[in-house]
Parts: C-alpha cells; sequence; structure tokens
C-alpha cells in the first residue's frame, strides 16, 4: 500500500532520509555525514557526487529499515541546504566544479564592489536579502570565472546551475527535471521575490547567463519521478523546500506572527508575516516563508552562521570532547565567577551585522579557564545571538510580539542550552515532539499533495510539544550577561 512518505533532508553536515508513515510517526532512518573541504580560510566546499551517493544510499536505507519497498512510497518531499551552489553540464551531468557551500567567504570581494556601486538599495528591494557572500549567485559567477571555458559554454546553454535541490531533482529523475523550488530561489539573490521570477536585471548585475537558470516552482508542485533504477520503482517527487522554510512548515508556523528557530550547523530564525512584506530596519533578512499552490507567505530571517558548528570545533577543531553531546552537561559545571565570552565568527558574522571579515575571539580567559567555561561560551554564544536576532524582529515586526519560539535542530537535544535561551531571552522555548522538524516539513508537502496528510490545518493540529523552557534567570544576572556579549562583538567587528 503507498501510504509512506520519504522525506530526503540534504544538510550541510550530513544527508538524511525519513520514512514517514501516514500517522507522521518514523519507520525508516538513513543517515550520511560527508567530507567538508575547507581549501583556503573562510573557504568551504562539499563534493557533489558525495552528496548525491549520499541521497541514494540513504533513501536505500531507510526504506530497508521500514521494511518496504519503493512502490509503497507515495510520495517523496525534498528539503536542502540552503545558497550552496552546483553547476553542472547539461549533457553528461557532472558537476564542472565542488559545490561552493553557503558558509563560503570567497566572494566578498564581489559583494564589495556591488556595495561600492550604491546596488545595496536595489538588491534589497527586489531580493529581500542584503549583499554578502552568503547567497548563491556570486558563488556561481566566481564558478563560471574560474573553471576554464565555462562561462562561454554557460553563455552558450551546455550548462546548467542549481541549488541542492535542484541539483537531486535532475539526478533523481535521470536529467529530465531541471527545477528548483521558489524558497531556494529566493537565496540566490537572482530572484525577485515580488514578481516570483528571474530578474534579468539581477543576472546581468551579478553575471549569471540566465541560461543556466532551473525553473522555479511552488513548494507543493509536481517535481517528476525517480528514475526507476535507483529505488526499483518510480516514486513521484511532491515537494521541495529550503531548510529553514521546511522548518517552518514542519513546526506548523502558518500564522503570521509564529516563529521558529533552527539550530544545526548554523541557527537561522524565521518570524511568518503572512502576505505582508515586511522590509527590514534591522538588517534582517525578508524572504519566502513558503509558495503553496501559487500564494506565497513571506518571513523574516534571521541567520546566524555558527551554532553547532561551534560545537563540532570544540570536538574536532580542539578535542575537548569526543561526542557533541557532551558539551551541555560540561557547561552546567562552568565556573559562574569566569565570564569567558566566545563569538564564533569563524566565517564572519550574519544577522543583524553582516561582517564577512569578522574572524572568532573569545575573550575572559584566565589561567581557571578549562573546556567547562569554553562549552558554556560556545553553546552560550548561540543564545546571545538568537537574542539579537528575535530583538531585530521585535523591532521590525508590527503585528504583535511574539511570545514563544519553536525550536528544532541537532543541538536542541541540549537540556542546558535550550535553558540558557530561554533565560537570555527572558521567554519560553517550545521543543516539540518530532525534532526531524525540516524532514517532517518537507514530507508534509509532498504527504499533502499525494493526497496522504491533511491541510496546513489538520496538519498544525497535530503538532505536539514535547517540553517547555521557561525563564528563570534573574534580570539583573541577565543584563550583565547580554552586556559581556554586545561588549565581545563590538570588539570583534572589522567596521563599525
Ligand atoms: P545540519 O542539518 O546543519 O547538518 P543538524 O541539525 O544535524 O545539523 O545538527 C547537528 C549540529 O548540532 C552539529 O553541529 C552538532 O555539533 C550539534 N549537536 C548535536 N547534538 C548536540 C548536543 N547534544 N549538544 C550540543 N550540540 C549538539
Amino acid at each position: 500500500m503507498a501510504g509512506f512518505i520519504v522525506a530526503i533532508d540534504q544538510g550541510t553536515t550530513s544527508t538524511r532520509a525519513i520514512v514517514f508513515d501516514e500517522t507522521y510517526r518514523v519507520r525508516g532512518v538513513g543517515q550520511q555525514e560527508f567530507q567538508q573541504h575547507f581549501p583556503r580560510s573562510g573557504w568551504v566546499e562539499h563534493d557533489p557526487e558525495e552528496i548525491w551517493t549520499s541521497t541514494v544510499q540513504t533513501v536505500r536505507t531507510a526504506l530497508a529499515e521500514a521494511l518496504i519497498s519503493a512502490s509503497d512510497v507515495a510520495a517523496i518531499g525534498i528539503t536542502n541546504q540552503r545558497e550552496t551552489a552546483v553547476v553542472w553540464d547539461r549533457d553528461t551531468g557532472k558537476p564542472i566544479h565542488n559545490a561552493v557551500v553557503w558558509q563560503d567567504r570567497r566572494t566578498a570581494e564581489t559583494c564589495r564592489r556591488l556595495l561600492d556601486d550604491g546596488l545595496e538599495a536595489l538588491l534589497i528591494e527586489k531580493t529581500g536579502l542584503l549583499v554578502d557572500p552568503y547567497f548563491s549567485g556570486t558563488k556561481v559567477a566566481w564558478i563560471l570565472d574560474h573553471v576554464e571555458g565555462a562561462r562561454a559554454r554557460a553563455e552558450a546553454g551546455r550548462l546548467a546551475f542549481g541549488t541542492i535541490d535542484s541539483f537531486l531533482l535532475w539526478r533523481l529523475t535521470g536529467g529530465r527535471v531541471h527545477a528548483c523550488d521558489a524558497t531556494n530561489a529566493a537565496r540566490t539573490q537572482l530572484y525577485d521575490i515580488g514578481t516570483g521570477a528571474w530578474d534579468d536585471e539581477l543576472c546581468r548585475l551579478i553575471k549569471v547567463p540566465m541560461a543556466v537558470l532551473p525553473e522555479v516552482r511552488d513548494c507543493d508542485a509536481d517535481f517528476g519521478t525517480t528514475d526507476p533504477s535507483l529505488f526499483g520503482a518510480a516514486i513521484p517527487i511532491l515537494g521541495v523546500a529550503g531548510d529553514q522554510h521546511a522548518a517552518v512548515i514542519g513546526q506548523a508556523c502558518f500564522r503570521p506572527g509564529m516563529v521558529k528557530s533552527t539550530y544545526g550547523t548554523g541557527c537561522f530564525a524565521l518570524i511568518n508575516t503572512g502576505e505582508t512584506r515586511v522590509a527590514s530596519r534591522s538588517r534582517l533578512l525578508t524572504t519566502l516563508a513558503y509558495r503553496l499552490s501559487g500564494k506565497t507567505t513571506y518571513a523574516l530571517e534571521g541567520s546566524i552562521f555558527v551554532a553547532g558548528a561551534a560545537v563540532q570545533w570544540l570536538r574536532d577543531g580542539l578535542g575537548l570532547v569526543s561526542r557533541a553531546d557532551e558539551t551541555g552537561p560540561l557547561a552546567a559545571e562552568a565556573d559562574e565567577a569566569q565570564d569567558v565570552v566566545m563569538v564564533p565568527a569563524f566565517t564572519g558574522l550574519g544577522a543583524p551585522w553582516w561582517d564577512p571579515d569578522a574572524r572568532g575571539a573569545i575573550f575572559g580567559l584566565t589561567r581557571r579557564t578549562g573546556p567547562k567555561e569554553m562549552a558554556r561560551a560556545a553553546l552560550e554564544a548561540v543564545c546571545f545571538q538568537t537574542h539579537d536576532l528575535l530583538s531585530a524582529m521585535n523591532r521590525d515586526w508590527e503585528g504583535g510580539e511574539p511570545t514563544v519560539l519553536r525550536v528544532d535542530g541537532g543541538m536542541v537535544a541540549s537540556d542546558w542550552t535550550m535553558q540558557r535561551l530561554a533565560d537570555l531571552l527572558d521567554a519560553p522555548v517550545d521543543r516539540p515532539v518530532v525534532l526531524e522538524t525540516t524532514a517532517l516539513g518537507a514530507a508534509w508537502l509532498a504527504g499533502h499533495k499525494a493526497g496522504v496528510w491533511p491541510d496546513q490545518e489538520g496538519f498544525a493540529g497535530s503538532w505536539r510539544r514535547e517540553s517547555r523552557f521557561e525563564p528563570a534567570m534573574p534580570a539583573v544576572e541577565r543584563g550583565r550577561r547580554l552586556t559581556l556579549w554586545s561588549d565581545a562583538v563590538r570588539r570583534t567587528l572589522t567596521r563599525n
């Protein structure tokens, strides 16, 4: 019986495939980490072939674990790390360069030129995005300019560009579909979020030939079917959304004013602003929450580049812990008298500062500082940054103050971090039962389209809270810590 839904969650550090049954229960999971390439300071790449093989293998593993076959699957939904750019040859399907990952800063100079040319206002007006190397457009131009002959081939229509969703769609459909969904398109800086179309002028300014661009579809569109040779039967692909947008959906943040924050490698907070496209006064991004059946819902977004990545650094860079989940218990034992503050600007600072040249810093070290204080500083930095994002949202959003925050992502497994988050925000933090929110969002898109799952309202009714973290820190202490943080950020910024 074809009632199962598969979500492919192609993240920054790992690829996951999850089989959900009709009651939203997880029946099978496949997961594979893949290699991060750091060719130079501030550069981050992935091998698209590794992304592809991990996708196929994790889907096979998830199906096997669920004891089902491809013909039992009603639909696939895809969610992906956003902004990461892949360029491939239309004839061979082979990428011409490694994927340039969203965290990569190599186009900082291009962005400075766009700023110097006074183009920021125009770019914000059309795309809702600030000028920063974070977005895909300048990364695509970089690839075309650094791979021999690529620009000419691109102009001749022989190369294709895609965000990861688009690359996977191409491969999954055996090269029959070159498409992406509107949320991924909205992160390229080549797409006008008002008209809902690729923009000629933006493509000219950023130097991306329109011939490489995928077709943009709704998040709940028909994206073709998988090549039967991959999983044993053709499966319809009926949902696609960038990871943060899928998380908004998975957290059922369907009403204006609802906020979710996802803590994976980076941290991304989005507030649903409904049909209103809110222009930020605080350097947040204006973006799509999602586009369903032709109807666009907007969001304001705050993006932090390093959240769980700081935990990874404690583990892999410093060797202070051997597992990510050791950091919370370690932080709980930190010396309260030491004010060690870490600004994890490993790849620059995102919202609301947008300083691509900033690099990480640690303040307040003493002879007594050890792994406990370092762990606390890394986890607390994520909370401080969320505080800054939500303050900016409160300034920008006039629909009333958001009162609770729905959280998800790998890092929210840490109780210590969630409690500290509630303390520093001075607001409750809600952790859902289903922590695979991003995958669930992608799955819902596909499952609803396939007729297996109910509409938005019905789905929202099934959202369940696992626990609520209530703020408990005295106001004086909270204020003192926030001051330490803003002081540390001020000293880390390269421009004031
Ligand atoms: P992504 O989708 O970006 O690959 P995930 O949502 O899988 O990320 O989250 C993984 C991140 O969460 C990693 O950076 C990891 O270090 C961090 N993490 C996972 N578990 C914990 C934990 N218990 N405490 C702190 N950090 C954690």
